[in-house]
């Protein structure tokens, strides 16, 4: 531990108590490695401050004593965001204590939550008003509302609600010279010139450290239909979310599953079964929702897949028969990533290209993979109509255990080529984070790095907000 870091760290405890302070290295290290657990930093502390003043005298002592800090909420990030430096330079800002939910009002369709706030908490507060927050994702039980808007998190529900940038009402942050920008009025308008909200979403902590966020409410849902359809190709899934979404405006969730995922899933994952009978080389998940419960949103499904397949845009299709079903489609759908672990090493890129472009590219991309690295598996799952899907690349059944450190990076230099020569990008919804950025310095044009600079050092002159992520 350096002496700034020593000095920082006995002011902080002297200003906010002993119970924000954490420096016993058995409680630091689980949350100095990464989610996938790849990537390992170290930390002298935890700072943990339950209101913004305590996180605005944290930023100043942090300014004043020249040591960075890492914000981090539940640590489930993809991009290893949220990990310190392995040198142990940096000390962790935990937003976890910080998990008031302010206010809850549905006449205004919003809710104002602290940072820390765990995803699943904002779903039963805003379900408690009879509204819903139309954002869901795997993590939804440890991640935070502060690391989801600093990562612009998307999730199953992008395709009708947007991401995190289109449900954000207004962030209330710490910025890195201590003063505080208070922008959770909510306005619906509001023309003063840039937003300041807008520039700290997806900033992955590197430009401020986010301490409450207003976000948007929708109605909660009367019912649901989940459906599990087979098709041809992907250009066949996609084809089908454009005729479902002609005839229908109820469409919130299309996930495309490759047969070889399924079946990893059905291999691996226990109480799992095919939805389908016969072969399928590729599968959609449908859901539909309703807010009012005089529309059978089940009935309008199953006319639209009947219409579907006897058009030959689906070759089969099933409607869950309950919410016990529906769940066990889900359930298919988001166990892909387990599956694949357990079958083997594999390495995940999460990419977008162009929406209409994307099944030519599912196709075109794992043939030149499969073809540049023989032995290989190479495949895209995920959300279609958002242009998005995870793309990942199997060791074969012969590789070496160290394949993924060995083969990684050239496979994925390879993918991020092809994915930047389709106009699309190598981060579609997990950030940059330390883990890509190196891939955005090689391929990003030169404007965007020139201004993600230029925005860094006007906001973060003495560089002390998540020093070494997100900017080249
Ligand atoms: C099983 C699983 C499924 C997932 N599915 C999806 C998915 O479908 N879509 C998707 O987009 N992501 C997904 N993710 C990734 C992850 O859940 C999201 O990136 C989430 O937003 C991270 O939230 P967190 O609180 O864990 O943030 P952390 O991991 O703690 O931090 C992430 C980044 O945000 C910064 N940060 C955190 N809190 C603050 C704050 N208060 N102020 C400033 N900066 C802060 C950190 O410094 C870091 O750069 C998934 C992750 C898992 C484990």
């Amino acid at each position: 531990m350096t002496d700034a870091e020593a000095r920082l760290i006995e002011q902080a405890r002297d200003k906010l108590g002993p119970k924000a302070v954490v420096t016993d290295p058995r409680e630091i290290e689980p949350w100095v490695t990464d989610w996938r657990g790849r990537v390992h930093g170290a930390a002298p502390a935890i700072l943990a401050p339950v209101s913004t003043d305590e996180v605005a005298e944290i930023v100043r002592l942090a300014a004043e004593h020249r040591v960075p800090l890492v914000p981090q909420g539940g640590n489930t990030g993809m991009a290893a965001g949220a990990t310190p430096p392995a040198d142990g330079s940096a000390i962790l800002l935990s937003m976890r204590r910080m998990n008031r939910i302010r206010s809850v009002s549905a006449e205004n369709r919003l809710v104002v939550a602290e940072a820390g706030v765990v995803l699943a908490t904002l779903h039963d507060a805003a379900h408690e008003v009879g509204m819903r927050f139309p954002l869901t994702l795997g993590a939804r039980g440890s991640c935070t509302i502060g690391g989801l808007t600093s990562t612009n998190a998307g999730g199953t529900q992008v395709l009708k609600f947007g991401t995190m940038r289109s449900l954000v009402g207004g962030v209330e942050a710490v910025l890195p010279d201590g003063s505080v920008h208070s922008g959770l009025s909510g306005l619906k308008k509001d023309n003063r010139g840039y937003s300041l909200d807008q520039l700290l979403i997806g900033a992955e902590g590197t430009l401020g450290v986010i301490t409450a966020v207003a976000l948007r409410l929708v109605p909660a849902i009367a019912a649901r239909a989940v459906a599990w359809a087979g098709v041809e190709s992907p250009m066949r899934a996609l084809e089908m979310l454009r005729f479902l979404e002609a005839r229908t405006a109820s469409i919130e969730g299309f996930e495309l599953v490759p047969q070889d995922s399924l079946e990893l899933v059905l291999k691996h994952i226990p109480d799992t079964r095919a939805p389908l009978s016969g072969e399928h080389r590729w599968h959609v998940l449908i859901e539909a929702t309703a807010v009012d419960s005089a529309t059978d949103i089940t009935a309008e499904l199953q006319r639209l897949l009947e219409a579907a397949l006897q058009q030959g845009i689906i070759s089969d299709a099933v409607l869950a028969a309950s919410e016990g079903q529906a769940e066990a489609f889900w359930k298919l759908r988001d166990s892909i990533s387990e599956a694949e672990r357990a079958e083997g090493q594999t390495l995940a890129h999460d990419i977008s290209v162009p929406v209409a472009d994307m099944p030519r590219f599912i196709i075109d991309a794992a043939a030149k993979v499969e073809r540049a690295f023989p032995g290989v598996v190479a495949t895209g799952f995920g959300h279609l109509g958002d242009g998005n899907i995870h793309f990942h690349v199997r060791a074969g059944s012969h590789a070496a255990p160290g394949w993924y450190d060995t083969e990684g990076e050239k496979i994925t230099r390879f993918v991020d080529d092809l994915v930047t020569a389709a106009g699309g990008s190598i981060s579609a919804e997990h950030g940059i984070g330390q883990l890509k950025r190196e891939e955005l310095a090689r391929l990003a044009p030169p404007g965007r790095i020139h201004a993600l600079r230029a925005i860094k050092h006007a906001l973060d002159p003495l560089g002390i907000m998540n020093p070494g992520k997100l900017v080249p």
